[in-house]
């Protein structure tokens, strides 16, 4: 049995896998992003608490931020998780379980989720809409990290030179046009009503102008991004992942050639697979 868990900014998603590989329990609690490190460390703890049980083999984490998964420490995240930043996540979870214990990167575990449905595949970048944008890339059979584990973190690729200030400190990433929390910002501005991304999609849906602004500003961003990742890399496809994704109809009219664009197949819960992926090694850094 395998523990599996996403850390996300926003809410932590765990599941438990028996041996074959199939669900056993799944939940979601909020992430407690803005009290610090030991309040993180904490609700992974009552996560994990709860989908105890014997046999226990594996626990998998994956965690928002720069994931050193040799290490399985944090060495950077921005204040989306307040104090992550040194965070020895797999070293401080299996001296408390003694149950092997490994971690990387949100992005690149949902990358390695959806992989176990494409075992050839040897050209593949996700990106996971979800509150913020993630990215990850397979390229030439391996996943890109980089000397800071930061490569192909196309959620910081600047889409707008001098454009709107992100939670990493840079201006125009990707992430504050194309996420929910650019959606979000966006929408409120327009609309009234706004507290969630759906939102906007439904009311996009049944015709609202100030919605079809706010989408198709989005949907251009959207575009952008993904012509410069197949200039930069040209993948055999593109796995789109992370809560915005499940608005799937939408995305596809928004994206102007679609064809190499697929979504992903475990949905929410990519990160929380891939956290326990049977591919990590064939992943980590030779
Ligand atoms: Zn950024």
């Amino acid at each position: 049995m395998k523990i599996g868990i996403d850390l996300g900014g926003t809410d932590i998603k765990a599941i438990r896998l028996t041996d074959d590989g199939s669900l056993d329990a799944d939940f979601t609690i909020p992430t407690p992003a803005h009290a610090g490190r030991s309040a993180i460390f904490h609700a992974l703890y009552c996560a994990i608490d709860a989908l105890w049980t014997e046999g226990i083999t594996t626990i998998g984490i994956s965690s928002a931020g720069n994931i050193d998964p040799l290490r399985g420490v944090c060495v950077y995240a921005t204040e989306n998780l307040r104090g992550w930043t040194g965070a020895k996540i797999a070293p401080q979870i299996e001296k408390k379980y003694q149950v092997r214990t490994v971690c990387d990167n949100d992005a690149i575990c949902a990358l390695k989720g959806e992989l176990a449905f494409y075992p050839t595949a040897r050209n593949v970048t996700m990106l996971t809409l979800g509150t913020g944008l993630g990215g990850a890339s397979l390229v030439d059979g391996k996943i890109l990290r980089g000397k800071n584990y930061d490569a192909a973190r196309w959620g910081h690729f600047i889409l707008v030179p001098k454009g709107l200030k992100c939670t990493c400190g840079k201006r125009g990433c990707a992430e504050c046009y194309v996420s929910g929390s650019g959606l979000i910002r966006d929408g409120q501005r327009k609309m009234l009503g706004i507290v969630n991304a759906k939102q906007i999609f439904d009311r996009y849906v049944s015709g609202e102008p100030e919605a079809r602004d706010v989408i198709e500003k989005f949907g251009f961003y959207l575009n952008v991004l993904l012509t410069n990742i197949r200039a930069t890399l040209s993948p055999d496809f593109i796995i789109l992942g992370g809560g915005i994704a499940q608005s799937e109809t939408i995305l596809r009219e928004l994206i102007a050639d679609n064809d190499d664009i697929v979504f992903a197949r475990l949905g929410n819960l990519a990160g929380a697979y891939g956290a326990v992926s049977n591919f990590k090694n064939r992943y980590l850094p030779s």
